[in-house]
């Protein structure tokens, strides 16, 4: 995984973590999920690109909220959208 970083991924001091091992989106709809993500904005725990829904890339294009992570055991990586830059941590 390339090291890119960005002045959004730049401006994260501290990651923030999934409140709950759920989609809060496919909690709604009664659907299926794969991997966790959070939104590094407002604190959204949504569904990766493998899920059928695609919540946090949604959710990412629809807020303007730039920045999501990993929200997977063993995963320490942020991702950056609107540069599509990523960073481990
Ligand atoms: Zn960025
Ligand atoms: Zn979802
Ligand atoms: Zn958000």
């Amino acid at each position: 995984m390339a090291n890119v970083t960005c002045a959004h991924l730049e401006a994260i001091t501290t990651v923030k973590h999934a409140k709950r091992r759920e989609c809060a989106e496919c909690v709604k709809i009664d659907a299926q999920w794969v991997h966790l993500r959070i939104c590094q904005e407002c604190n959204a725990t949504l569904c990766c690109d493998d899920s059928p829904n695609r919540h946090a890339t949604n959710h990412a294009r629809a807020s303007g909220h730039p920045v999501i992570a990993s929200a997977e055991p063993g995963e320490r990586w942020l991702y950056c959208y609107p540069d599509d830059a990523f960073a481990e941590y």
